[in-house]
């Protein structure tokens, strides 16, 4: 009897120490292999088939994180816009979420002109109730604001000829020009609980980023304070533009990233990957890769793409005529 007692007994010890022994080795190694969640990612296309279709991306990371919103396409005739932030669509995120919408304003792309039906889109976020119901493009701008609250940070893309500049130094460089600058509203924005938000200092710190990679100088990037809502503001007309209203409507830091025309196009891609890399980096998003800021690998990229989209063609003319 004490003998199949002293015999359980070194059974069950030695099976508590495999098993102890196990669970020590094991638990490093399945926390290092054990896959995190893929990030979901998710399409919606409002207004299908027709000529104001938009398509909105939705990325979540793997963990948590802030929310930055791109816009690209508000104006048709600014092409490095809506190219640039077509390269975020499919980003893989560890932490943080991405939401963009490449081609806002579809019509207008579609005729590269700035204005698309209802007239220059960044100017109907102020419009009252009754003048919006008569404007086409107001569904269109009720979508952009739904997405806005959505986000934290809001970058809407431009482009446009020439180099921003505090002072003025030349006919191409000076404070009308809006190339190669981070658009702002105002520096501090007061909100009614006390508390302040500073644009300016997130503005800032993504001009910082963005220089850190642009070697030539004259394509640095600088803040533009619009001083939109001061009674002296020589932007007024800015109270219309998304930005503004993501800023005073739903307190969200805004910023409205402008390339220069004054460049190839491959490079004023660039100068916009560049800056939504670094307001990324900014925000705390952290993408498993960032998309490449070379430009003569975005040359290629396009390239490639105008190829494809050209054997589409072609394939759907055999297609119709036989
Ligand atoms: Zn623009």
């Amino acid at each position: 009897m004490a003998n199949y007692r002293r015999n359980t007994a070194i059974v069950f010890f030695s099976i508590l120490t495999v098993f102890l022994f196990l669970s020590i080795r094991q638990y490093p190694f399945a926390e290092k292999t054990t896959p995190l969640p893929a990030p979901a990612y998710q399409q919606k296309i409002y207004f299908a088939q027709a000529s104001q279709e938009v398509t909105v991306h939705f990325i979540s990371g793997r963990g948590k994180g802030s929310t930055l919103l791109v816009f690209g396409g508000i104006h048709g005739d600014e092409a490095a816009a809506y190219l640039a932030a077509e390269r975020f669509t499919r980003l893989k995120i560890r932490a943080g979420n991405l939401i963009v919408v490449p081609r806002l304003n579809a019509v207008a792309i579609a005729n590269r002109k700035r204005q698309g039906l209802g007239g220059d889109m960044n100017r109907l976020f102020d419009l009252s109730e009754e003048t919006s119901r008569c404007n086409p493009d107001a569904k269109v701008v009720d979508l952009a604001k739904s997405l806005i609250q959505r986000a934290d940070y809001v970058i809407n893309l431009h482009q446009a000829y020439d180099f921003y500049a505090p002072k003025w130094i030349s006919r191409q460089r000076n404070p009308s020009r809006w190339g190669q600058s981070n658009v702002i509203d105002t520096p501090i924005y007061h909100l009614p609980n006390g508390e302040k938000l500073e644009p300016g200092r997130f503005a800032q710190k993504v001009c910082r980023r963005s220089n850190d990679r642009i070697k030539n100088r004259s394509y640095h990037f600088l803040v533009n304070n619009t001083e939109t809502s001061g009674r002296k503001s020589r932007h007024v007309e800015q109270r219309g533009s998304l930005t503004y209203y993501a800023l005073t409507k739903h307190h969200k830091i805004a910023l409205a990233v402008e390339a220069t025309k004054n460049c190839s196009l491959p490079e004023a891609v660039g100068f916009l990957t560049i800056a939504i890399n670094a307001a990324l980096g900014q925000a705390g998003i952290q993408p498993d890769a960032f998309p490449s800021e070379d430009f003569r690998m975005i040359s290629r990229e396009m390239e490639e793409k105008t190829q494809k989209s050209k054997l589409s063609e072609f394939k759907g003319t055999t297609l119709t005529r036989s």
